[in-house]
């Protein structure tokens, strides 16, 4: 799909070295706008790729967050304290934990030790209240003179917004949108603890519908066209995946045989719609099937399915 659109792009932030994995939307002109900037360990081939389109961090006039996980938002903190002025746009559910970090990186410490953390996220720094702009349910924003509207679109996580760009019909949908990693209209459903809620996603997928783009941004990775069938790809990967879990959980294999029972599904799921491994190889770094299993898990559990 080409994305010939002026003044608008997007980097690769080759998280891990894996290219396809993370992407940073990227409004140039006077007034740059960044669409999740990246966690905080690809801070450097950020501020390089954007050097290399003559952008530099004092250029930087907003930051849009489509929600706080550490691979959308964690380099926030590093370009604020480069560039006090920028404006941050985040949702209320998020916007205390741009503030004050330390309940997210201990979760992620709990998921990947403190060691694992420096490797995978890099640095993630507070970012001062004054500069961040506190999203509700809907609203019209304008950021780098481009009006945005504005629409919380959770189920991914309680704290995810999705930015929809009128005057181009983009839609920046962070991981509302689902991960896709090939031209082929192939989604993967990211389901990681702790908010997983398939009926609010649902609800998020009609939000995203209603705009009527002609093209959804994701984060992993990249822009696609023909958004419905994109979204409904999304619906059908969504329930394929959620029905499995709770058929597993509702069987009496033993608890450690059951993550390997979801694995095998997955890539059961993957090879019956002709996808070569090769290409989803970006989806261990960024949406590792355990998590996925786990979030699942924690969704039907809260619903007294294998409790
Ligand atoms: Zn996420």
């Amino acid at each position: 799909m080409p994305f010939i659109i002026s003044d608008i792009a997007y980097v690769d932030l080759n998280f891990q070295n894996t290219s396809k994995a993370i992407a940073t939307g990227v409004y140039g002109g006077d007034a740059v706008v960044l669409v999740d900037p990246g966690p905080g360990s690809c801070i450097d081939t950020l501020t390089g790729l954007l050097q290399a389109q003559g952008i530099a961090v004092r250029d930087i006039q907003s930051i849009l967050i489509t929600h706080i996980h550490l691979d959308h938002a964690g380099a926030t903190g590093l370009l604020v304290q480069e560039n006090p002025k920028i404006q941050v746009f985040v949702h209320e559910k998020g916007a205390p934990h741009v503030i004050d970090p330390s309940k997210l990186i201990n979760s992620a410490n709990q998921l990947w030790g403190v060691e694992g953390v420096a490797r995978l996220w890099g640095k993630t720094l507070p970012v001062p209240q004054e500069n961040l702009h506190i999203l509700g349910e809907h609203d019209r924003i304008t950021a780098g003179g481009h009006v945005f509207d504005v629409k919380y679109t959770p189920g991914h996580a309680s704290h995810h917004v999705s930015y929809f760009d009128e005057q181009t019909g983009i839609v920046w949908a962070g991981d509302t949108a689902g991960l896709r990693f090939t031209s082929q209209i192939f989604t993967l459903p990211p389901t990681p603890p702790p908010d997983i809620d398939l009926e609010a996603w649902r609800g998020s997928i009609a939000t995203l519908r209603a705009w009527g783009p002609e093209t959804v941004f994701i984060t992993h990775f990249g822009p696609y066209g023909n958004v419905p069938e994109h979204l409904d790809d999304l619906e059908r990967s969504l329930t394929a995946a959620a029905d499995v879990v709770k058929r597993i959980l509702q069987t009496d294999v033993p608890d450690e045989a059951k993550y390997e029972q979801f694995k095998k599904a997955v890539f059961e799921y993957i090879h019956a719609a002709g996808i070569p491994e090769d290409e989803i190889a970006p989806l261990e770094h960024v949406g590792p099937l355990e998590f996925n299993w786990r979030g699942l898990v924690r969704y039907w559990k809260k619903r007294g399915v294998g409790a």
